[in-house]
């Protein structure tokens, strides 16, 4: 990861995990990442990822990829596949050290027996109404179920009972017999096991009965023998439950949970429910729209793994809930970018120009720095020729004080190749302009006046005769406001109506005939840009705006 620019910087978790080290806590460290396979990733997660692979990376330890898959009816295959991808494309790999929760649903099955046998847990029958309603609130203790104090092999036979089959979904509930007054909910007798008739994406149909997230999570770390079990705050009143499993069960470890603060990120929404109503209600293209935060979504765009890991480091983690301006992410990637993309002629409003006095059938080659700062990127011709194209908006006819770009009578520097001035226009019947005629300077090759007068403005252009044409899309933040997803209002009403913008018939340099959807150009004056792996194809072009080539939004 020595690409990335941004220095490691300490974090509590750092501090935490060095002192483990220093002390002989443990001799290595061992993270997870842990998803539900029950949607596509988002940058959220991505936090979470640098931050688990990261803390395993930088201390020589490992981290594994877990798939707490606890909940049949709403994981499926392809989300696991997808999971993976996004994981690898940030550049990380978990080498052999891939587990599935449910890899372990007969341990955490017979660990259950082993707490029905202790007196700890019992079969419930009460519905599920009345458990709620016997739970009690924040300021009121719970209330005993009369099935807690059932014999142990009641519950036992009950308990082989649902797991053969024997009873309909929700009939019964398997729960720990903690304590109904405790000033935590999640310590209310816990439900461990529900009856669920439905097969398992990853171990098929041989389980009736699964595991709750809590009763699988940390007995999976522990089996796995984590160190330290990274998870985001909403976790912390579950640490006592996490904690006391571990301290009830005969575990080969004791993992420790710790909390940071997840990312929240303005100009998005990440819930999973939301995102999965963006994409069912047609109001994007899919999950890897452009335009979603989804890791898919980013990397079709074009961000690059470099950008997204840049920004996690840069973001730090804390324990305090804070939000992350939109413009830091894109910062990220505009810096990458910047120093990797080469450069490259690209009009993308096209406006037609004639010059006059040039050669009808001249074609002159011009050569062009890949990049500016970095000559070992060497260079390519540019083709020149009497008829070109520039932007529409790099000419006006009534130019506004301080316009030093085309104007009639004035002088401009076509980027690389000549001063030319404007001599007039041409209009069609509705008065739009539909060509600009010009005369060149034969004695500016090279876009320098050969008496020395001073030029101000320089356009880029691309000549008509060796353009590709190309569609291409400019992206905008899907929601205007930076707190769609505030609760209270819905988060619909602030979608951005001009999020994409298409421009049919943009116009490139004959070079980019050969690209492929790897390489992310830098179109001067006009952003980064990378082809689109999807709609692009041999006869069609379609590029993608990554990122301006400034913050557009300071401005608004
Ligand atoms: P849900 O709980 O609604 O299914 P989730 O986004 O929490 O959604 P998980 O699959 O549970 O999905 O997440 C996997 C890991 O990613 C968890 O450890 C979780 O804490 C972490 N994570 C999820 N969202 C964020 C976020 N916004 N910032 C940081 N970490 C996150
Ligand atoms: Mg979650």
């Amino acid at each position: 990861m020595s690409s990335d620019s941004t220095p490691i910087s300490s974090n509590f978790l750092r501090s935490i995990i060095e002192d483990d080290l220093s002390n002989g806590k443990h001799g290595t460290i061992v993270t997870r990442f842990p998803p539900e396979p029950n949607g596509y990733l988002h940058i959220g997660h991505a936090k979470s990822i640098c931050l688990n692979f990261g803390l395993a990376q930088q201390f020589g330890g490992r981290c594994h990829l877990r798939f707490d898959d606890t909940n049949p009816v709403k994981e499926e295959l392809e989300f696991i596949e997808s999971i993976k991808e996004s994981v690898r494309w940030l550049g990380f790999e978990w080498g052999e050290h891939l587990y599935y929760a449910s890899d372990n649903f007969e341990q955490l099955y017979q660990w259950a027996e082993y707490l029905i046998q202790q007196g700890k847990a019992y079969v419930e029958e009460l519905s599920a109404d009345d458990i709620r309603i016997y739970r009690g609130t924040l300021v009121e203790a719970g209330k005993e179920s009369p099935f807690r104090d059932r014999p142990v092999d009641e519950s036992l036979q009950l308990f082989r009972r649902m797991r053969a089959g024997e009873f309909p979904d929700g009939a019964k509930v398997l729960r720990a017999r903690i304590d109904m007054s405790s000033p935590n909910m999640n310590l209310r007798d816990p439900v461990l096991y529900r009856i669920i008739h439905a097969p398992h994406p990853h171990v098929g149909d041989s389980w009736r009965i699964y595991p709750m997230y809590d009763f699988a999570h940390g007995q999976s770390d522990a089996i796995e023998g984590i160190t330290h079990s990274i998870c985001t705050l909403e976790f912390e009143d579950h640490k006592p439950l996490y904690d006391w499993f571990l301290e009830n069960l005969p575990v080969p470890s004791h993992p420790r949970q710790y909390e940071f603060a997840r990312l929240n990120l303005t100009y998005a929404v990440m819930s999973k429910r939301k995102l999965h109503e963006l994409v069912t209600q047609g109001t994007v293209s899919g999950w890897d729209d452009p335009r979603m935060p989804t890791l898919m979504g980013l990397r079709r765009r074009g961000y690059t793994p470099a950008a997204v890991r840049t920004f996690c480091e840069r973001i730090g983690v804390g324990r305090s809930d804070s939000w992350i301006d939109m413009s830091v992410l894109e910062e990220c990637v505009r810096e990458d970018l910047n120093e990797s993309a080469p450069r490259v002629l690209a009009v993308l409003r096209p406006l037609k120009v004639v010059i006059d006095n040039y050669p009808v059938d001249q074609v002159e080659e011009f050569e062009a720095a890949n990049h500016p700062q970095r000559p070992e990127m060497g260079s390519r011709v540019v083709s020149f020729s009497r008829e070109l194209f520039i932007e529409q908006d790099d000419f006006s006819e009534a130019p506004p004080k301080g316009f030093f770009r085309m104007s009639p009578g004035n002088e401009v520097r076509l980027r690389y190749a000549y001063i030319v001035r404007c001599t007039g226009v041409i209009k069609d019947e509705s008065g739009s302009i539909i060509e600009v005629r010009c005369q060149y300077d034969p004695a500016s090759r090279g876009g320098s006046a050969a008496d020395g007068r001073k030029i101000k403005g320089t356009i880029h252009w691309v000549s008509a005769r060796h353009a590709l044409e190309a569609e291409v899309r400019l992206f905008d933040r899907l929601f205007t406001d930076p707190n769609p997803d505030r609760g209270g209002v819905d988060y619909k009403q602030f979608l951005n109506s001009d999020s994409v913008e298409v421009l049919p018939a943009a116009k490139l340099e004959a070079g980019l005939s050969s690209t492929d959807c790897e390489t992310r150009f830098q179109f001067e004056r006009q952003g980064y840009f990378r082809l689109d792996p999807q709609d692009s194809s041999p006869g069609r072009l379609v590029f993608n705006r990554i990122v301006t080539l400034k913050d557009a939004w300071s401005k608004k």
